[in-house]
């Protein structure tokens, strides 16, 4: 499926709907905690009447907080955009089940491949997403970009590249948004496959970029052996246990 590319020598992984479903699992609660947050702030408004701005929003405004905030009366609409900001990115995560074959996918790609995690957040969200996905030491290197600063993700893969001894089309990213970490391998002539699903599943892939349903399409265009249907028990053991007592 490479082709003509150079092999690949190293594989950088987007996490938010890359290596699971965070659009169901994570995005949905955390609008909601973030209207909440921004109704007691003092925006004048329910907190369905704020989720629905957030929603309809989302993606259009390049600050989501401050668009919202602007859209409902407030003495204070800074104190209100950075109460949504601060409830949206800087949260706990609760219980996360990566997709079933993540791990197997991870652990075979890293078996020919240095493997990078690339993600954009609040680093200690991030890091407890991670975590509650039971992939903790999946990876070779950690690169979070923090959502408060931004540097962007293009700058931290910028960055990592010249300190990797690598050359950018030994590179492999494989991200669900195309204007994120797709945009960015691109830009800095690296291989980029995309994975079509999740928040961002209805933007079209760019022009010369290969497309896939999920993670696995990783493993073909390594001219990797294929997961067969039913994923190995060990990669699916984890998540799937279920935890008796939490959260109540
Ligand atoms: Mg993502």
């Amino acid at each position: 499926m490479s082709g003509g590319a150079p092999t690949v020598r190293a594989v950088v992984m987007d996490l938010d709907d890359t290596l699971y479903d965070c659009f169901t699992q994570c995005v949905g609660p955390a609008h909601r905690e973030a209207a909440k947050a921004m109704v007691e702030a003092g925006a004048r408004a329910t907190v369905d009447e704020v989720l629905d701005a957030r929603l309809s929003l989302v993606g259009v405004e390049h600050d989501l907080d401050d668009a919202v905030a602007a859209c409902f009366r407030a003495v204070n609409p800074v104190r209100v955009a950075e109460a949504g900001r601060r409830a949206f990115d800087d949260r706990d995560p609760g219980p996360l089940a990566p997709f079933p074959f993540t791990a197997e996918v991870l652990r075979r790609v890293r078996a020919t491949a240095r493997l990078v995690l690339l993600s954009m957040g609040h680093p200690g969200t991030q890091e407890k997403k991670v975590k509650a996905l039971g992939l903790e030491g999946a990876f070779d290197e950690v690169l979070f970009d923090d959502v408060f600063t931004r540097r962007g993700k293009e700058e931290l893969m910028r960055a990592w590249l010249a300190r990797s001894g690598l050359a950018a089309n030994e590179v492999l990213v494989v991200g669900d948004r195309p204007d994120a970490e797709i945009a960015a391998a691109t830009r800095l002539g690296m291989q980029a496959l995309r994975i079509r699903g999740g928040e961002f599943g209805a933007r079209p892939t760019p022009p010369g970029v290969p497309e896939a349903a999920d993670l696995r399409a990783v493993l073909a265009y390594l001219g990797l052996p294929a997961i067969e249907a039913a994923a190995p028990a060990s990669a699916d053991a984890r998540p799937a246990a279920p935890e008796a007592g939490q959260g109540s």
